[in-house]
């Protein structure tokens, strides 16, 4: 059997991934002169990604289970190709570490942490305990799988409302907030139910429901050396459904002494499992409290928040470490500069709970302009369908203060404008008028208790969403939205319809 590559020059990688990710990792290769093998599966036939790799390969129908969660067609690609590492990127197997395993196996260099590692991390029980024994606060809860029995006597000693969490979960999914004992029931049953369907663990465990807290997360690098840094924190307190939509780096909530705590409390459980790549380790922030969540290992959605305000390239640093290179930072050498901010825009009707928005992009105009970047594989005709995760590009801003890039934020969003279904953009443009959200008073239910979205029908508010949609530019470019959703016409295309 072949042993993994420990080190050395990489010369070819496969994007095991799909998306503005895979497009984002083809870059970093490309700008260091590493070949690129991309796979794509019978939806993504027509993705822009999938012609920007040097190389690209089908590996099977639609569904994820049928392609890019196929460890065995994706090792066939790499073996085919001659890859000599792969890129998980984030989402389907990033964080399995038997797919870390059965590449190392293949003596190709998994670009991530090493399978051990993500064993004694990946799963949250797990990762809960070690913060424990490194001294990091977790939020009061039990760190083992639980029964309902457990529960009710946990609720009897700390109070309702409680979290019940499955130890496999991940993207917001398999959890279930607890109010009072008569909801137990059913919330345990269906928290198990999506902890066993979405990620093959039935296990559950419960934590204390922290009312108002902000999430705010940590990133770190760690080399083969066992040298690791962290640079400094994202902010990720604006959801929906317990997943992110709006990221910023730096956090209105922490001065520097938190700022360094929570670093060095990163280090410390990196360090305690002898990291290795790119992570992010998440707390819950509550005043000057701070909570052990999880670590995610691998690349996050909203790493480009740090690369605007360190001017390290992520992409750029895992592939230096998974070649064994020493890190070339210190920790002394990490400076943040200004504020960035990331909108996530995705294929959901914000009028309508974020419900998914499915179709045709007819039309698709990105912004640009100064410290605005886009990362998207969105182009004109691009078909969004049910099978993968709603995010259709990330507009990232970057200012001197949180003001300005807020600002540009706003500007970058009015010009961006997609046709054919539904988007997050009217959103994002209420949500940068919010004054709440403006003064940086915000936590992770901001978005459920303050913003209503659905609620607004008419007047001043609905004219300034409005005007920030494709409305206008669909009149001058004469395009009919197609609308997918089973939902009623949202009022502006009905609105658009009638005026035709
Ligand atoms: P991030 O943590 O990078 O901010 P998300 O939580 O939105 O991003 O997750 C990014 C993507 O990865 C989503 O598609 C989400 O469903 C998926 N995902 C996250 N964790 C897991 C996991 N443990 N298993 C499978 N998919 C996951
Ligand atoms: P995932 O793997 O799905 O990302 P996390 O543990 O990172 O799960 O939590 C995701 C989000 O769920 C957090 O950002 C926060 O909004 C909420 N959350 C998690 N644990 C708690 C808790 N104990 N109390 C309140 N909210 C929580
Ligand atoms: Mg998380």
């Amino acid at each position: 059997m072949k042993k993994q590559k420990k080190s050395g020059p990489l010369r070819k990688v496969l994007i095991a991934n799909r998306g503005e990710i895979a497009l984002r990792i083809i870059r970093g290769c490309h700008e260091k002169g590493l070949k690129t093998v991309a796979i794509y599966s019978e939806a993504d036939r027509w993705a822009n990604y999938v012609s920007q790799a040097q190389e690209s390969y089908f590996i099977g129908e639609a569904p994820a289970s049928e392609s890019y969660l196929r460890i065995d067609k994706i090792l066939d690609v790499a073996k085919k190709s001659g890859a000599d590492a792969i890129h998980p990127g984030y989402g389907f197997l990033a964080e399995n570490s038997d797919f870390s395993e059965a590449c190392r196996k293949a003596g190709i260099k998994f670009i991530g942490p090493p399978p051990e590692v993500i064993r004694k991390i990946g799963n949250k029980i797990n990762a809960r305990t070690l913060a424990e024994k490194n001294g990091i606060p977790v939020v009061p809860g039990l760190s083992q799988p639980v029964q309902e029995e457990d529960v009710v006597q946990f609720a009897r000693k700390f109070g309702y409302p409680v979290l019940l969490k499955a130890a496999g979960g991940g993207g917001g999914r398999g959890m279930r907030v607890v109010r009072k004992k008569s909801e137990l029931g059913r919330a345990f049953r269906e928290a198990a139910t999506e902890g066993e369907t979405s990620f093959g663990n039935p296990d559950l465990f419960v934590e204390k429901y922290v009312e108002n807290p902000r999430h705010i997360e940590i990133q770190i690098l760690a080399d083969q050396k066992g040298n690791l840094i962290h640079l400094g924190e994202r902010e990720c307190s604006i959801q929906r459904r317990h997943q992110k939509l709006v990221e910023e780096s730096p956090s209105t909530a922490l001065d520097n002494r938190l700022r360094k705590k929570m670093g060095e409390a990163a280090i410390r459980i990196a360090r305690a499992v002898q990291y290795e790549n790119a992570g992010t380790c998440e707390f819950l922030v509550e005043g000057r409290n701070f909570y052990f969540l999880e670590v995610n290992t691998r690349l996050q959605v909203e790493h480009p928040v740090t690369e605007m305000v360190t001017g390290i390239d992520l992409v750029q640093e895992q592939l230096s470490i998974a070649e064994g290179t020493k890190l070339s930072l210190r920790q002394q050498d990490v400076e943040v500069r200004g504020h960035a901010i990331e909108a996530r825009i995705c294929a959901e009707d914000p009028f309508e709970n974020f419900a998914p928005s499915i179709g045709q992009v007819a039309d698709v105009q990105f912004p640009s302009g100064p410290f605005v970047r886009v990362d998207s594989d969105l182009r004109r005709k691009s078909e969004v369908s049910i099978f993968y995760d709603s995010l259709l590009a990330k507009v990232i801003a970057w200012g001197k203060t949180r003001e300005e890039a807020l600002d540009r934020m706003e500007q970058a969003l009015r010009e961006f404008k997609i046709v054919g279904i539904q988007t997050t953009i009217p959103f994002q443009l209420h949500l940068l008028q919010n004054r709440k959200f403006r003064e940086g008073k915000i936590h992770t239910r901001f978005v459920e208790k303050e913003i209503h979205l659905e609620k607004v029908k008419t007047g001043h508010e609905l004219e300034a969403v409005l005007l920030a949609t494709a409305l206008e530019y669909q009149r001058r470019e004469k395009i009919r939205p197609a609308y997918a959703g089973s939902a009623p016409l949202p009022l502006w295309i009905q609105e658009f319809r009638k005026s035709e």
